[in-house]
């Protein structure tokens, strides 16, 4: 037997027992569903995933409600998942297909592959799990496993590195029962084959297993050598007005890009000089809450709220993209997962406004 045959072999043995066949978008082909699955999972665990998915499909059964909706509704349902610009994309892609492909997605990888927000390997598994093309995919769970299998050097994310990652991957694609195999390869690297802790006395891998039988389990992948995050303060204004707060919708790319966030104060700034003529509000004292703080990939963000009750100038024109939110409104509003912990932490304060 060849082994890319006993390779694959081996996974779909071990996936119809040890599988996750229970996840919601396990038994769809419905590319919807499936792209969705596919987008929110880039950088998400599934645990973290499954309910915001289900949320999704009950507001936007299909490509239709979701291209119709105003990308601020899919940012606020979006919100607290991370990595804003998926849901940006989605939303742009719902609209090309609506326009460009009348309302289906296209079957063939490489079209699917020229739609926003969507590279080779998620095109490649929309093809695969709608469509039943053979096309090998590689996600972060299947570069390691890979990498590890087959005693690959070097960070996968160099070209270099994906180039040999998608020669491996095909070496080993079976020409049946793709999508399965696909499915069990996903799994087998969220499961057993982790980054810390694997477990591979259980890996029906485990004979052939490079990594495993020089001892290099744990050092494969390569990653780059951490160097320590640069780290950011940022002071925010949480201003209430009768019991409202106010916020500001973010530019549309970069940090937060589209979601509302508190207002920052510019680093020299004078909070009550700067909610006057920036803001248009009146604000005699500030307190100082307890400051907040967020990894981002590449920088530590420390926020610093100061809270305080404003009244409105009235010949201060607000500035655009400026908008009250009151208590009730926040659960439904696009905020950034830290921004939300930090109102809610300070509404106690909120509720006396
Ligand atoms: S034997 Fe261990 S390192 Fe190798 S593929 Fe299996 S779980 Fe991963």
């Amino acid at each position: 037997m060849k082994t890319s045959d006993d390779f694959s072999r081996r996974l779909l043995i071990w996936h119809q027992r040890h599988g996750r066949h229970d996840l919601p978008w396990a038994r769809t082909r419905d590319p919807y569903r499936v792209w969705l699955s596919e987008i929110m999972l880039q950088q998400t665990q599934v645990a973290t995933v499954i309910p915001y998915y289900q949320r999704f499909l009950a507001r936007f059964p299909g490509l239709p409600e979701l291209a119709a909706a105003p990308v601020a509704e899919v940012m606020a349902l979006w919100s607290g998942l991370g990595y804003y610009a998926r849901a940006r994309n989605l939303h742009a892609c719902a609209g090309v297909v609506m326009r460009d492909h009348a309302g289906s997605f296209p079957q063939d990888a490489t079209a699917i592959a020229k739609l926003p927000g969507i590279g080779r390997s998620t095109a490649n598994a929309i093809a695969v799990f709608c469509f039943g093309a053979v096309a090998s995919i590689l996600d972060g769970n299947v570069k390691r496993v890979l990498c590890r299998h087959f005693g690959l050097p070097g960070i996968p994310g160099q070209p270099s590195v994906d180039r040999e990652l998608w020669r491996l991957a095909d070496s080993v694609l079976p020409r049946r029962a793709v999508g399965t195999y696909i499915q069990a390869q996903m799994d087998l690297g969220a499961t057993l084959c982790t980054r810390t802790k694997p477990r591979c006395g259980e890996c029906p891998l485990a004979g052939s297993c490079v990594a495993l039988s020089q001892d290099r389990v744990l050092q494969l992948p390569e990653s780059k050598s951490r160097k320590p995050l640069p780290s950011r303060e940022v002071r925010v204004l949480l201003l209430i007005e009768a019991g409202r707060v106010l916020l500001q919708h973010r530019p549309p790319s970069g940090i937060w890009g589209g979601l509302l966030s508190l207002p920052e104060l510019p680093e020299d700034a004078e909070p009550s000089a700067y909610a006057a003529s920036a803001l248009g509000c009146a604000v005699n004292r500030f307190e100082t809450l307890a400051p907040l703080r967020h990894n981002f990939t590449h920088f530590r963000l420390t926020l610093l709220p100061l809270l305080g009750q404003a009244t409105f100038l009235p010949h201060v024109a607000e500035s655009a993209g400026q908008c009250w939110l009151a208590r009730s409104e926040l659960a439904a509003a696009a905020l950034p997962a830290p921004i939300r912990s930090l109102l809610e932490a300070a509404f106690p304060e909120l509720g006396r406004g």
